[in-house]
């Protein structure tokens, strides 16, 4: 339920009405200020509750009732769009996130080499793998604290905020210490106990599609980071599995219209793990910009063929420069702007 307060009620008014409901053992989000009226948000349980009696209470207007079950990720709460402080960089508000770099943290020259020339095509921030959840528990694995930590460096080196996978609970510690943001990746899209544990966190979370989530279904797993009281989060479609077997998943690109009609969070698209293959990454990502993505996040490597993971999938360098380049002229035609090149340090 929000209650919308009348708009002469000031802002004690509503704090009253908060500690109010919080005696009557609800569960109340913060009082938000919209179209010069304050409201608060019923978001847990609330069983016999009258709320018509409530409408009664002093200050209020009215009680409108939720009608999506995402009631913190959904907009009839936050009509306003949020934008993730990642760092430096915003994600959402009008400037595209380019999220790159290899799949893997491989090595330190690797990953050095991979910020450089990320940065200098105009990367906002940098990938790289430390924890990977790989098909077969015989491929590599990830580097774990180490390439956390060659991660770090690089990205400091390169000025580019650093985004790593979290496949576990207790790697929380380690992975708040070494990146600026954590990603949730496609498998443990559902994990909910790492969902809530990132809920108790400050640290912006990246959360991928399942491979076979509704939008509903993506939506309820941002809300339980939200409902724990993290608001940083970034939704990433990155393809979903469909009877199509050429391509490795089918991008679903109308998940960024829908999202974005759905949630006020900002929704970014993986076209490397949606597609599989790195000839379909450069017209894909163009195809999220133009379909208003916030941001893409693409795997580049400085030799993909040598890439300990995920290599077919993955831009050289120079293929990313040039989708940078492409993405200058088609971005702003959707009244986004791309981060210019910067030359290389
Ligand atoms: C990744 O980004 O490296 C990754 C494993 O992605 P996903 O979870 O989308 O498969
Ligand atoms: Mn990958």
């Amino acid at each position: 339920m929000i209650i919308v307060m009348k708009p002469e009620s000031a802002m004690d008014d509503a704090l009253a009405l908060r500690a109010r409901l919080g005696w009557m053992g609800l569960e109340v989000g913060p009082v938000v200020q919209h179209d010069g009226r304050l409201s608060l948000a019923v978001v847990g349980r609330h069983d016999g509750v009258q709320w018509d009696a409530m409408s009664t209470l002093p200050g209020v207007e009215r009680v409108v009732p939720f009608t999506r079950p995402f009631k913190l990720a959904g907009r009839e709460l936050n009509t306003e769009r949020a934008v993730v402080q990642v760092g430096s960089v915003e994600i959402g508000g009008g400037r595209l996130a380019v999220v790159a770099g290899p799949c893997s943290v491989e090595s330190e020259e690797q990953i050095h080499t991979s910020a450089r020339l990320v940065a200098a095509a105009g990367a906002s921030l940098l990938r790289g793998g430390a924890f990977k959840p790989r098909t077969s528990p015989y491929d590599f694995q990830g580097l774990g604290e180490e390439g956390l930590r060659m991660l770090r460096d690089a990205g400091r080196a390169h000025g580019l905020p650093v985004v790593s996978e979290i496949m576990d609970l207790d790697q929380l510690d380690l992975l708040y210490e070494y990146c600026d943001m954590l990603q949730v990746g496609a498998r443990n899209m559902q994990n909910f106990t790492l969902l809530k544990g990132l809920g108790r966190t400050d640290k912006p979370v990246l959360l991928k599609r399942g491979l076979s989530a509704t939008y509903q279904e993506l939506l309820m797993s941002a809300e339980y980071v939200l409902a724990g009281g993290n608001h940083r989060i970034v939704l990433c479609e990155r393809g979903i599995r469909t009877f199509e077997t050429f391509s490795r998943n089918t991008l679903d690109l109308a998940a960024v219209p829908i999202l974005k009609e759905l949630s006020h969070l900002p929704v970014i698209v993986d076209p490397s793990h949606g597609t599989g293959l790195r000839r379909m990454v450069t017209p894909m990502a163009r195809a999220a910009v133009a379909a208003g993505a916030d941001g893409i996040m693409v795997e580049v490597h400085p030799e993909p063929d040598r890439a300990l993971s995920d290599g077919q999938q993955t831009l050289t360098p120079v293929q990313f420069t040039e989708l940078m380049a492409t993405l200058r002229i088609i971005a702003p035609a959707v009244g986004v702007e791309v981060p210019p090149a910067r030359p290389a340090g």
